[in-house]
Order: structure tokens, then sequence, then C-alpha cells
């Protein structure tokens, strides 16, 4: 149960003055919802007002606070045409304060003649004399403050609107208790969190104010991390020791890289623990995780156990399934594939296999952790592309076993250093930092998006070689619709040459659909696939040598390079080509240069961290809530050994969320919802 000193924050935004139907909308386009929201809509940045007596040319460009006169009205008969008004200091310097729209006869109400305001605005040159557009005018007493914060908005919200209502959303804020480990507190000359949450809504540059609240988040989820890592440890788990009957059998057309063989006895060295493994087994796209979980599935197996597979879609959990299935081919083991789409007969048979063990090792989408589906006994799960799942789902799944059983994620998306142990902290990691001999680097070519037609000719000629290739169609907005209208038409285009070796996938097509088109394509039927983003993981066709992304400036870094892995996976040269639009940012152009120069998901990992902050990277994995709101990639870092630190004692030393900082703790993990997984482990 959430505290109930937090409930003034976390009360509707509705609750305060003001908010009526007109902000409600901008509001929530901004993400808020709840007074705590307020709070966290921190400022991007400041202004800065100089206060002034007399109005002067060095002050041009600047925001200054000054009393003037007007002392004329300068309209137009056409309403079009701006209102000024001229005024005077009290030196009797002049400035045109212009007013755009609406009319004179507001402005000569806000503005009356010969009575002195205080007046605020950016001081601006034009021609030979100086004018203000748009200020803000003051009572007669009313000033201005010195500093003013400056808030990321959208259409219909305005700085000071915002501003107000933070003013009302901090009367609200309650003290809270200390939850920060008190020399760090001191050493820090830290302020408490109210003072901390008024100081920097005050004044956006202090950074004082501003580390103590990106720690607080930081520390809540080191803190929720913890608290798994510690909880399953103490679980007892079951160990499952193989005996190498079944990896016996296998007959691999090569050797494991020296990376997979260390993740394997790493593994292996965790599964045969009571304690359930908790590992995170990280590799390129095309490094070989699969093998490395084929390993694992049999070792569970050979312990007389059951096993699992997640996979994050359904063409994904299709294509695991082959591959176990072939590559186990021989083997004394069941393997089955269970998804949303599986019903009837064939699902009552999977389920009958799985309640009484002959069915040894399941694959499949989420389907695999819904209530009917009830294991003999389940000693292993591994969950592939964990990033697409949260921790709640992960968990959910281990609350399956009789006995908790042992976890290996694995993904492909590398992950910066400063982040592993911000979104990993609670486990142990494997990295196949070594990919399978004989991969050529896939060739990246950077073209303007003008040259679609020698593209088009290049797919034929790539074709004619009985080669295929896949077509990436443009991220165009948010919605799921526009994407697909553009690879509808994409693909009509290319089918209106290439006919019928033209196959389409996208996400909205029924499952039955997409694996039809998906098997035509590996089977080597249709030449190029037209996708949406779906492909985006996993997929494996090592006759597919060419991909081409269109629109290739929309996408991630970390999703480009996962792209351009379905390519490169077969031997032989494999290009990629990246069409990009006409006018680009520096940013958007040192992102494709990269994309150009190396082929090292880690090494796009740090730079697309540094290039694009960790809003994106971060955002996207915990079920599309940005992960961090206060915590900038640089305070992140920063701050991370410490937080990290701070949580292990709090559990190993301060007596865990019972002692008395654990209490303040707990306020913590509820402030920034930390606490769902939590919870849900303790229930489970
Ligand atoms: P990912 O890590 O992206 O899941 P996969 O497991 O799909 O990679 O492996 C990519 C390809 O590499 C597959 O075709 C697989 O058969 C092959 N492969 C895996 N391990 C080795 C190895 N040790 N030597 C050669 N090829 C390998
Ligand atoms: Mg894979």
């Amino acid at each position: 149960m959430r505290p109930d000193i937090l409930n003034p924050l976390f009360a509707e935004v509705e609750a305060l003055k003001g908010v009526g139907p007109a902000l409600a909308k901008p509001l929530d386009r901004l993400g808020i919802a709840r007074v705590l929201d307020l709070l966290f809509h921190v400022p991007s940045g400041w202004v800065d007002r100089w206060p002034r007596d007399e109005l002067m040319q060095s002050d041009v460009g600047r925001t200054i606070a000054i009393t003037l006169t007007p002392t004329d009205y300068r309209t137009s008969s056409s309403p079009r045409a701006p209102t000024r008004v001229v005024a005077t200091d009290q030196h009797g310097n002049t400035v045109a304060l212009v007013f755009f729209g609406g009319g004179s006869g507001r402005v000569r109400k806000l503005l009356p003649l010969n009575e002195p305001r205080r007046v605020s605005g950016r001081l601006d040159q034009y021609g030979q004399d100086l004018q203000i557009i748009h200020p803000e005018v003051g009572g007669e007493d009313g000033d201005f403050r010195e500093r003013e914060a400056i808030y990321p908005l959208t259409e219909g919200m305005t700085s000071r609107r915002l501003g107000a209502l933070v003013e009302q959303a901090l009367a609200r804020a309650p003290d809270l208790p200390e939850w920060i480990e008190p020399s760090l507190k001191a050493q820090r000359d830290w302020p408490a969190w109210r003072e901390a949450m008024t100081r920097l809504h005050a004044d956006p540059a202090d950074t004082v104010a501003r580390a103590r609240l990106a720690y607080d988040e930081v520390f809540a989820n080191q803190l929720a991390l913890s608290i798994v890592r510690a909880d399953t440890r103490k679980r007892r788990g079951r160990a499952l020791q193989g005996d190498g009957r079944l990896r016996d059998l296998l007959r691999l057309p090569y050797q494991l890289t020296g990376a997979q063989a260390r993740s394997v006895r790493e593994i292996e060295g965790d599964l045969a623990q009571s304690a359930p493994m908790l590992r995170l087994l990280q590799g390129d796209v095309g490094s070989g995780k699969t093998l490395v979980a084929a390993m694992a599935l049999l070792i569970a197996v050979e312990a007389g156990a059951q096993a699992a597979m997640l996979a994050p879609t359904e063409i994904l959990a299709r294509q695991h399934y082959e591959t176990l299935r072939r590559t186990l081919a021989g083997l004394p083991v069941e393997i089955a594939v269970l998804t949303g789409r599986d019903k009837g007969r064939a699902r009552e048979a999977t389920l009958m296999g799985l309640a009484d063990g002959s069915i040894h090792i399941l694959v499949g989408t989420h389907a695999i952790f819904q209530e009917a589906v009830s294991y003999r006994d389940l000693g292993l799960v591994v969950v592939d592309e964990q990033h697409r799942f949260g921790v709640a789902e992960r968990m959910l799944l281990q609350a399956k076993g009789r006995t908790p059983p042992h976890l290996l994620a694995m993904t492909a998306t590398p992950i910066p250093r400063t982040l592993t142990l911000a979104l990993h902290g609670e486990m142990d990691q494997s990295r196949l930092d070594e990919m399978p001999p004989g991969r050529e680097p896939v060739e990246t070519r950077v073209l303007s998006e003008e040259r679609v037609d020698e593209v088009i000719n290049a797919l034929g000629r790539h074709l004619s070689e009985g080669k295929q290739a896949y077509w990436v169609c443009p991220l165009v907005e948010e919605s799921e619709t526009s994407d697909l209208q553009a690879a509808e038409a994409r693909a009509a285009a290319l089918a209106s040459r290439f006919g019928d070796r033209v196959g389409l996938v996208h996400g909205r097509m029924k499952g039955a659909e997409k694996d039809a088109v998906m098997a035509r394509f590996s089977a080597g039927e249709t030449g190029v696939l037209v996708a949406t983003t779906v492909i985006e993981v996993g997929v494996d066709v090592p006759n597919a040598t060419l991909i081409v992304i269109e629109h290739a400036d929309r996408f991630g870094l970390a999703q480009l390079h996962q792209l351009r892995g379905r390519v490169g996976r077969g031997g032989g040269r494999s290009v990629c080509l990246l069409l990009r639009g006409g006018s680009l940012s520096e940013t958007a152009r040192a992102r494709l240069a990269l994309m150009r120069e190396t082929n090292d998901g880690f090494r796009i990992a740090e730079e697309d961290l540094r290039l694009r902050g960790a809003g994106e990277l971060l955002g996207t994995r915990q079920s599309g809530e940005a992960m961090f709101r206060l915590a900038t990639p640089e305070l992140l870092s920063e701050l991370l050994p410490a937080a990290t630190d701070d949580a292990r004692l709090l559990i190993d030393r301060d007596g865990g969320l019972n002692g008395a900082r654990g209490q303040a703790a707990r306020i913590a993990l509820y402030l920034f919802e930390r606490d769902a997984g939590v919870a849900l482990l303790r229930s489970g």
C-alpha cells in the first residue's frame, strides 16, 4: 500500500485550481496527470530578467524589467497591423512596445497613457529604435521574478501557466522523511526532498538541488533492483545439475566460440546452485545467443526439470521453436510452442503435456505464463530480447515454478556500461563479445532518398542473382496506421516491378498471415520482404544479404543496428543501404556516419547514448514508461555508484525496508513508482 503521506502528490492535477478542460489536453500531452508529474516536470532552462532604471543599447538581446510610462499609441487602420505603444523611461529614453493581433482596445487598457507600469520583455533593436515585442505588464507595484523557469511545453501551455501550477503543487507537497544515508547527504550538502524540489523550480540552475532529486530517483531504482536480487537469492530454488547426457548427443556443425563456451559455463555454475539464477546474457545480433540458450535448456532437462523460453513476438517464438527443433533433432527431448494464437485441441494437448511433464521445453510468447498454463516442474525460464518485457512480467513467469525457477534473460541491444547497472543491477552479466568466425562486417552506405530509383535497380540485380532482401519502411509517426500505409505503398510500387516476388509483413497482420509471409520468405519463395519494424528482432534468413532502410534518420541508432543485423548472417558479403531525408540535423548526420563506420554494437550504444541522451534508450525499456525523469545520462553515471552502494548498505546493514531509514526508503520507492516489481515478488 502506498504510504498516506504521498496521497497529495498522487492526487490528479484536476484537483488544482484553474485546471479545467482547456488545460487538460496540453497537460495530458506533456504526460502530466498527477500532482507529482507536475513536480517532476522540471524546468529545461531559465530566463534571467535584468532589473533596470534606464533603457540602454547594451541591453539589446536581454530580457529586462523596467518602469515605463506610455506616451502615445501608433495604430493602423488595418486590423492585422500591430499596435505600438511608445513609452519612456524616467530619463526620457523611448521604446516601442509592440502587440500583434487583438486590436488596440486591450492594449490601451493594459497600458493607459501617462501611467507608469512595470514592463518586462526582451529588448530588441528595430532600425534606429528600441522595441519590446509582446512585453509582459505587471501592476503598478507588481514586479517580476529575476529568474524564471522555462518548462518543456506544448501547444496551449505557457511557462508561466506551468509555473503557476507547479507553485500550487509545491504548496501541497509534504515534507518527506529522509532516505538518503546521512553522511552522504552531509557530504554533498543536499537539502531535504521538499526543499530541493522548491529550489529547483525557483532556480533551474541550482545544481545541488537537481543532483539530490536525481539521486533520489537513481537510488529508488537501485533499491528496487537490490530488493529483487536479495529476495530472489533468499528464496530456495532448486539446483539443476546436468549430467551432459543430452548435450553429448548434440551434433553441431561448428564449435562454440570462446564467449559462448564461457557463458555456458557461467550459466551451468549458476544452475548448480539452489539460489535461483538471475543472469543477463548480452550479445550483439548474430553473436549466437540462441545456442547458449539451447545449452541452458538442455542442462535443465538433463536435470529432470522443464524449461520455458519466452519470446517477444509471435514470429520470434515460432522461429526459436523451429531452430530448437532443428538443433535438437534426434535428441530425446519434447519441444512445444504456445502463443496466443494456439487454440482448441492443439492448445489443450500442449497444456496437458506441460502438466504431465511429457513436454520438456516450451517456447512461446507471454501466453506461456497465463493462468491456465501450469507446469509439472518448471526449472528454468529463458527470456529472449528481455528489454521488451518489464520486471513485472519476468517476475510473473518466475512465480510459475513450484520453487522459483532459474532465470536467463537475453538481450541483443548492447547496453552502454554506464547503464547496465541501472537497468539490470539485479542480474549477473555474461557478455558475448566475440562473433562466430567467418562473419564479414555488413557494408553500410548512406544515400539520399532521391536516389531510390537507383536503389530499386540495385535490388533488381540482387534478386536476379537469386539473393534476397529486406526493405524496411519508415517510421512515419507514432501511429501504426501511417507506418502501414507507407509500407503498403512501397510494397505495391516494388510489386509493379518484381511481381509476386514481393512480400509484405506488418504489425497489424494476424499471426497466421504473418507466419505465412515469413515462411514464404524463409523458403526463398519471395525475394524481397517489405516490412515495418516487426522484423526488428531476431529474424534469421541467411540468404537475405541486402537491407534497405527508408528514412533511416528517423530510427534510433540501436534500432538501426538491430535492423542491420538481419543481414550478414550467412557468410558472404552483405550490404545495408540507409536512405536519408533531404535536410538532416548535425546529430542525424553524425549518427548515420557512425553506422557507416562501425558494426560494433557496444560502440554504437555508447555513441547513441552520448549523441541522443538516455531518454529513448531508457524510455522504451520498461513497457514504454520513461525510466528516469530527473536523472540525465550525466547525472545517472555520476550518481550510480553511490546510489548502488547506498541501496545495498540499506539492505545488508540497515535492516532493509523495516529499519528506520528503510521506512523512508519505502516512500522513495512509491514516489518513483518502483514498487510494482517488489510488491509482486513479495506476494508471489
Ligand atoms: P543472436 O545472438 O542474434 O540470437 P543467433 O543465435 O541467431 O544470434 O545466431 C546467429 C547465427 O550464427 C545463426 O545462424 C547460428 O546458427 C550461427 N552460430 C551460432 N553460434 C555459432 C558458432 N559458434 N559458430 C558458427 N556459427 C554460429
Ligand atoms: Mg536471437
